[in-house]
């Protein structure tokens, strides 16, 4: 892109040269407070001063995870009671796997087309683009692909499964939301057959599609709920969640079954507890109805094919990738920065922050347009 960051501050990215850019990606739905959030700034520099790495994760107590442990558990479903804080998305989908393996006693894993849940070779495995994987074989075995969306194809999800891997919503496939009565509908799949439902809410998470979990949206409580991004508010940590029981068959025999040094890593624990008190305190989510309908409303024009999407989560569907590229571009030159997608060439994704105000995301729309225009 081209584009230097010095520093950034609510909704602008700002260079060095002190020109702004509104920013409509937040670093794809890490920054959902926006950027420079002082409770955030200031938890860092406290636990930075207090400790900065203890011990491998788990082997000693500290205050930053459990306190954030529970505060997570406090807002999600009984049978959801067991965080355990790693470096990534990535790398809490290869954890997650780990355990429902273990936990089946199964090696089959269903996952979607056009799926996205990381770049390491089994997050990779469970991803859905093709393209991505070439050259990088070969990958987990045992790995079948079913298309999202399609209520015939959980049928494949059987009693050899040891897990179906979903996106909530997928992301990187351009913002494909389920239909409804999907989630539900492979939720009891799952549980006739025995097999765990790992959600992947890495990029749905925290508010971003108007609940402050989408399972929570769609009404389906999943066996491993997956979370990365803006957990920690701007600072790199992942965490998978899970019950107890599934949890606890990595925790013996042998015992340490997914070793991670740096996961849960304090400073981490103590800048996502703070964006997480802060969205809740702060009733973020209270704003994005509004936020929904002055998008809808003032980002139309004839060159867009689809405005696909729900709370602050986009995807601006164009005719090409030339199309794409070109208004992806004068957005830029005109201030605003948005992206594209892995899966799809011909759409923008938009996911600003949840606290843009009402004039931003307007200025935004209008830039947008500007920029649309000029493929006439
Ligand atoms: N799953 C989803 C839905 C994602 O959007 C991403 C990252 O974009 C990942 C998994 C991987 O997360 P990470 O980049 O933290 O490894």
């Amino acid at each position: 892109m081209g584009l230097e960051v010095e520093r950034a501050e609510g909704v602008y990215l700002i260079g060095p040269d002190g020109r702004k850019t509104i920013d409509f990606i937040s670093g794809i739905c890490v920054n959902n407070l926006g950027h420079g959030v002082p409770e955030v700034v200031e938890a860092v520099q406290q636990q930075a001063a207090k400790s900065l790495h203890a011990m491998v994760y788990g082997e000693v107590i500290q205050s930053p995870q459990v306190q954030y442990a529970k505060a997570l558990s406090d807002v999600l479903d009984d049978r959801l009671n067991q965080v355990y804080f790693v470096n990534s998305g990535a790398e809490a989908i290869e954890a997650s796997l780990k355990v429902a393996k273990r936990f089946t006693g199964r090696e089959e894993i269903v996952t979607c087309h056009n799926a996205y849940h990381g770049s390491t070779h089994g997050a990779l495995s469970v991803s859905g683009n093709p393209e991505s994987k070439k050259g990088y074989g070969p990958l987990l075995p045992k790995v079948r692909h079913i298309r999202f969306n399609s209520f015939e194809d959980l049928a494949h999800i059987t009693a050899q499964t040891a897990a179906f891997v979903v996106e909530a919503i997928q992301g990187a496939g351009g913002v494909i939301l389920p239909q409804p009565g999907y989630l539900q509908a492979a939720r009891d799949r799952c549980t006739e057959t025995g097999t765990l439902l790992i959600m992947d809410e890495i990029q749905t998470g925290f508010g971003r599609t108007g609940s402050l979990f989408a399972h929570q949206h769609f009404g389906v409580v999943p066996d491993v709920l997956v979370l990365a991004k803006a957990l920690g508010g701007g600072m790199p940590i992942g965490a998978f969640i899970t019950d107890r029981d599934i949890f606890s068959v990595i925790q013996k025999d042998p015992v340490l079954g997914h070793i991670t040094t740096f996961g849960g890593h304090p400073v981490c624990c103590a800048a996502g507890l703070a964006a997480f008190q802060k969205l809740q305190q702060d009733r973020v989510l209270e704003r994005i109805p509004r936020l929904e309908k002055v998008l809808r409303e003032h980002l139309q024009h004839p060159a867009m094919v689809e405005l696909r999407g729900i709370g602050m989560l986009y995807a601006l569907q164009l005719n090409s990738y030339e199309e794409a590229s070109q208004v992806r571009a004068e957005a830029q030159c005109r201030g605003l920065l948005t992206i594209g997608f892995l899966n799809i060439p011909d759409g923008l994704r938009m996911c600003p922050p949840l606290t843009i105000t009402e004039k931003e995301l307007i200025e935004g729309c209008n830039i947008l347009k500007a920029s649309m225009d000029t493929l006439q």
